[in-house]
């Protein structure tokens, strides 16, 4: 059984999606104005996680996340920049797919852009304005009139102040004006980017993006919508009143939120100033699988403090991980291992299934991970061919649920091999200087030779972290 903690009901829950075998997954995508910061790729590599994990279940998941690219922040920056605004956010986005794919973060299985998506978002506004819940103000702006709809708050749990009735708010991003009236399509203001609409000139508001996309591709009631915990309100609540006021039906059945990533204690955002993009990190030297690992390693409804000691402690988890799969391709290929053991490593997977399964409990997923790699290290020695396959599967297997990519490399290459056999033999009759100059030649080939204590088999490492670059 999976359970998740749903923020509309505010407990835990047993998932079972619409259509058995199927996952409707909804996510919130960048607002590209600028590089993601690693506070985002939080929200981003949870999301990931739960896909993956979801899709590991054996249940086909559709994942639609969509690109914000227009709104307050790109409008206002590709003005800034003196830019179109597709030319501006063309370049964010394309960055931010790079950091995506940086940090295995699966693509999703459509990614509609806001700006190629107008006439649907015109559609739902003219159904709402139909059910004379959308009026057109006198600013020209059309905007959603809270009041009408008896659900507003549901998700967010703020209630509703009778006064507002008539109070309006035309920015994307508010936090105070609880049930104020919100805009669905902005009229066109001198130099910015406008669309032809039955209201005249203008632009959508970031809120009926997210509807319009969501239910255009995924259908009018969805299993899973996620995000970061700043999307509640107003953007998902909005999200909840504009959809379901047009159909009737429930828009959303979890809900999942992802705490904030904070750096002092604070939240990490760009208005704060206190924000590190990935590209920072990766220019200080370090690995994308550290850093994703250090992003997923508490759970998702707790707040991450993000520090460097905590990346480097990510860093060798994922730095053990590695070397232990290498140790064990390198015993399989090279080694020709006879008779020995296997270890039962179906239960350690069934294990991490089973911790994933509550609410997505990483901690304990990857203290059961932690504990397989140092029982394979222990048994190392003893395992026969079958015993080590069993590890190289067990590998394969934790890639597809962490993303970490331990196992990303399937084989040693014959002409490595063949290198390494010369330099085991240089060794073996001390001529120390041949054995430096082959190992350098596996270098140059790409691998890294580590000796075996006496006794043990050389066995040779793909070079592809940036710590194993520096060896
Ligand atoms: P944005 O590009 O601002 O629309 O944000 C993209 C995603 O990142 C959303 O799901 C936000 O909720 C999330 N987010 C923003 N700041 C943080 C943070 N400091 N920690 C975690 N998630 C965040
Ligand atoms: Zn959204």
């Amino acid at each position: 059984m999976i359970r998740f903690h749903n923020t509309l009901t505010g407990r835990l829950e047993e998932f079972t999606p619409l259509v058995p075998g199927r996952v409707s997954l909804y996510t919130c995508g960048p607002t590209v104005y600028h590089y993601a910061h690693i506070g985002n790729f939080r929200t981003f590599v949870f999301e990931d996680l739960l896909r993956r994990y979801l899709e590991s279940r054996g249940y086909q998941v559709t994942h639609v996340m969509n690109v914000t690219d227009v709104d307050d922040k790109t409008i206002a920056g590709a003005i800034r920049e003196k830019k179109s605004l597709g030319e501006y956010t063309s370049f964010y986005t394309q960055a931010f797919l790079d950091d995506m794919k940086t940090l295995h973060v699966l693509a999703p299985t459509i990614r509609p852009h806001a700006t190629g998506e107008i006439p649907a978002m015109i559609r739902l506004i003219g159904d709402l304005e139909k059910k004379g819940i959308a009026y057109k103000a006198e600013d020209g702006s059309v905007y959603y009139r809270v009041s009408r709809f008896p659900g507003y708050g549901k998700l967010s749990k703020k209630k509703l102040d009778g006064n507002i009735a008539g109070a309006r708010v035309d920015v994307d991003e508010y936090e105070k004006e609880e049930g104020a009236d919100f805009v669905l399509w902005k009229a066109a203001k001198e130099g910015e980017p406008a669309w032809d609409s039955p209201w005249g000139r203008g632009r959508p508001g970031w809120h009926i993006e997210c509807s319009a996309m969501c239910m255009r591709y995924l259908g009018e009631t969805i299993d899973i919508h996620a995000g970061g915990e700043d999307l509640v309100f107003p953007h998902h609540e909005n999200e909840i009143a504009q959809s379901e006021a047009s159909t009737g039906k429930a828009f959303v059945r979890y809900w999942l939120h992802a705490k904030h990533l904070l750096v002092n204690g604070e939240k990490m955002s760009k208005s704060r100033g206190n924000f590190l993009t990935l590209r920072d990190l990766l220019d200080k030297g370090h690995d994308p699988m550290a850093i994703r690992l250090a992003l997923m390693s508490v759970h998702y409804r707790a707040s991450l403090n993000f520090t460097l000691d905590g990346l480097k402690e990510a860093r060798e988890i994922i730095e053990k991980f590695d070397n232990c799969y290498s140790q064990c391709l390198s015993r399989l290929q090279l080694a020709a291992p006879g008779a020995g053991s296997e270890l039962d490593l179906k239960g350690a997977l069934e294990e991490i299934g089973t911790d994933l399964a509550e609410d997505l409990n990483v901690a304990s997923a990857l203290a059961t991970l932690q504990k397989a790699v140092t029982e394979i290290n222990a048994h190392l020695a003893q395992l026969s061919v079958t015993g080590l396959a069993g590890c190289v599967e067990f590998f394969r297997a934790v890639d597809r649920v962490f993303g970490f990519d331990i196992a990303a490399v399937a084989g040693i290459p014959a002409d490595v091999k063949m290198v390494l056999s010369d330099y085991v033999e240089a060794r073996k009759a001390k001529d120390f200087a041949r054995s430096d100059a082959l190992r350098k030649q596996i270098a140059d080939q790409g691998w890294l030779v580590k000796d075996g204590r006496p006794g043990e088999p050389s066995s040779v490492k793909k070079i592809r972290r940036v710590w194993d670059v520096k060896k």
